[in-house]
């Protein structure tokens, strides 16, 4: 190695120290931006496409290294992957992201499922106790009961039938609802009993909700929603306390697991994934903002009132409004939504998500609308840069006929609102 050469590792490794050492303290969307540039071993400004299954080992003899001296999982360092089952350059920089934004360290997953699916095998619960929440969480514990022999339980079972070791899994805000649920009284319960929380935060990514703050263990997302946010690939995230987990730790154990269950996340996703998450904070908020905008009009027009925060309706907006929806769902109406210092004001400070749903006066309505909208995709899915709206029941047989889920994209809100109103009429007047 040339004396130049030297001094460029040297400025590197000064680089790496420092952005290290700030980074704890920068914001989140700074975070987002940041957080992987230690391990970025090219000149690109973008980080490159990894497709490889497999990873050339070290062409000199004494940096080869025997497999009880390789590195313990997670594999952050450039140079030290092996295997794509294990890790991969991208997958490593994803992970850096989320582990930075989420204020805890991250493995990532091929799917929401997946990571559910590790925690489960991770913890060994005996008991579940599980509320309201996504169908296919529900589907993946029973899969895992089914062999395992797991008792499923209620959220609110009797606490005494909790003991150590076993996992309360709360999902908030709940999926297809929107409704928000307190995190610290189940963390509480949960931890009176020896009991772990596990929270799917997946409606309320960064920075609307950091569910550590509220006392839970391990943290959730799909990232195929809000993380990704262009409805391209599947992504499931866990967030793990660093200084649980008894013996061992959490987080490695979770690795040494993933190898063996198979479920990491591909090479491209990961590449989109870190590409999307630069965006996070900013798509996020807007999406959140827009969509209390739409609640509030909505809701105003439910009351015969005014939205104090956007246009005022007409006298037709507020007939139909009256005609079609029956019950609109979502954080921001809860009543501790509009109390000051309220738990769940203090959960999630910065706005209450993107999703909300809808029961309407006729299964009909609900039937039609979507088929009527311009601006929002008749799909399934949520926290995408695109709007979507779902008769729910074609993908949940748990809700109603006469309900609908929406996910408020990036675009207007004032357009979307229009987008409602105008296909409201128009299932209005085909249907009487
Ligand atoms: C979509 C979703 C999941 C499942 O995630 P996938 O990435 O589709 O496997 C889990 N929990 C919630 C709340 C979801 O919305």
């Amino acid at each position: 190695m040339n004396k130049q050469n030297e001094t460029m590792d040297d400025a590197d490794q000064l680089f790496r120290i420092s952005l290290e050492k700030a980074l704890p303290s920068l914001s989140i969307s700074t975070q987002a931006v940041h957080a992987d540039d230690v391990l970025n071993n090219v000149d690109d400004v973008a980080p490159p496409i990894h497709v490889a299954a497999t990873f050339r080992y070290p062409r000199a003899a004494d940096r080869m290294r025997e497999h009880h001296e390789r590195p313990s999982y997670p594999v952050l360092c450039v140079g030290e992957h092996c295997y794509s089952r294990q890790s991969t350059p991208g997958l490593s920089r994803l992970e850096a992201v989320l582990s930075s934004i989420l204020g805890q360290p991250c493995i990532a997953y091929s799917s929401g499922l997946a990571a559910f699916h590790a925690l489960l095998i991770m913890l060994k619960p005996k008991k579940v106790s599980i509320g309201a929440g996504y169908h296919g969480c529900h589907g993946t514990l029973e899969l895992y009961a089914r062999a395992s022999g797991t008792e499923v339980l209620p959220l609110d079972c009797v606490v005494d039938q909790l003991g150590p070791g076993d996992l309360v899994h709360l999902e908030t805000p709940v999926n297809p609802t929107g409704r928000a649920f307190n995190i610290q009284y189940y963390a509480d319960r949960a931890h009176s009993r020896g009991a772990y929380l596990s929270v799917d935060s997946t409606f309320a990514p960064p920075p609307l909700q950091d569910a550590f703050l509220h006392g839970a263990d391990i943290v959730m997302h799909s990232g195929t929603k809000y993380i990704g946010g262009h409805s391209d690939f599947l992504c499931g995230i866990l967030a793990v306390k660093s200084r649980r987990g008894g013996g061992g730790d959490w987080l490695q154990q979770l690795h040494r697991d993933r190898l063996y269950l198979g479920s990491v996340m591909a090479g491209f996703d990961s590449w989109l994934a870190t590409r999307s998450i630069r965006t996070l904070e900013m798509r996020v908020l807007k999406q959140s903002q827009s969509a209390e905008t739409i609640i509030r009009a909505l809701h105003a027009g439910l009351m015969g009132t005014q939205p104090s925060s956007s246009k005022n309706l007409t006298e037709k907006d507020i007939h139909i409004i009256q005609k079609v929806v029956k019950e609109i769902h979502h954080a921001s109406l809860q009543d501790e939504a509009n109390t000051g210092g309220s738990w769940l004001r203090k959960q999630m400070p910065r706005g209450y998500g993107s999703v909300f749903s809808l029961t309407l006066h006729k299964v009909d309505f609900a039937r039609n609308l979507p088929s009527k909208l311009l601006l929002f995709h008749h799909a399934t899915s949520l926290g995408g840069v695109e709007s979507l709206i779902e008769w729910r029941t074609m993908t949940d047989s748990t809700v109603a006929k006469d309900f609908l889920r929406v996910s408020i994209g990036v675009e207007s809100p004032e357009d979307l609102l229009a987008d409602l109103l105008q296909g409201m009429k128009a299932v209005v007047a085909e249907t009487s």
